[in-house]
């Protein structure tokens, strides 16, 4: 990449995320703004690894802000900062997809994995009943008291592991509270600089001893009696 860009789409397998790092810094010589997806995702994730790349990459994002005055900015860590709400795709619930035959799904994830699963199509509109409620961020019994705004929450991979269209499976989760944890490091940074920098409102992150907030919510459940096996 010679030109600069302003915003980079960067696509990286879970199985490579050793090279994280590498590749964020590669990119950032070119760009202010990466959106990072990491594909593959499944319980084998390497949390660990995960967060010793992306807390190099937020001390290389404090540092380029201390010597350059600029925020470089790395989805997964620095729009958590500025969003007072959940910033997911929304699949089902505000956006659906058209296929080139002129279906609709809920997702484009649906639409490549299981073509038959279409919930209407160009000529009748949405026709089948798909529980839209369990699309929307507010009905997820999880997500409404999450504040980890920056995780995809993806739907699909809900469905894919849990069975439930609005229950994640932990490992998203946990994921998502690792970056949520890593971005409180540049949020602090950002308070220190806010008086010689110009920056946008500054929300409040709170730190949490959990990664995974099922542990937030069967607190606050009576007799909350779980199956469901999970770290904190
Ligand atoms: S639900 Fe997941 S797979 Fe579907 S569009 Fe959203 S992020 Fe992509
Ligand atoms: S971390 Fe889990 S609970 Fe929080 S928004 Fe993501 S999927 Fe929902």
């Amino acid at each position: 990449m010679d030109s600069f860009q302003e915003n980079v789409i960067l696509n990286i397998n879970s199985d490579e995320i050793k090279e994280l790092e590498k590749g964020v810094k590669t990119l950032f010589k070119n760009s202010d703004r990466i959106n990072l997806n990491i594909t593959g995702l499944d319980k084998n994730f390497n949390e660990e690894e995960y967060r010793l790349q992306m807390k190099k990459i937020s001390e290389f994002l404090i540092k380029e802000l201390e010597n350059n005055g600029v925020l470089k900015e790395l989805n997964l860590l620095t729009d958590t900062i500025f969003l007072d709400k959940h910033e997911n795709c929304m699949a089902g619930e505000n956006t659906i997809i058209i296929s080139p035959k002129e279906k609709i799904y809920t997702c484009c994830a649906e639409y490549s994995n299981n073509p038959d699963e279409f919930i209407g199509d160009l000529e009748r509109g949405i026709s089948k009943d798909y529980s839209k409620r369990l699309y929307e961020t507010k009905n997820s019994n999880l997500c409404r008291i999450c504040d980890a705004y920056q995780c995809k929450n993806c739907v699909y991979i809900n469905r894919l592991y849990t069975n439930e269209i609005n229950v994640s499976p932990s490992f998203q989760c946990r994921k998502s509270h690792i970056e949520r944890d890593i971005s409180i490091d540049i949020l602090e940074k950002l308070k220190l600089l806010s008086e010689e920098i110009e920056l946008p409102a500054l929300r409040e992150i709170k730190r949490e001893d959990y990664l995974d907030p099922i542990s937030k919510f069967s607190e606050g459940v009576e007799n909350f009696i779980g199956y469901y096996k999970y770290n904190k």
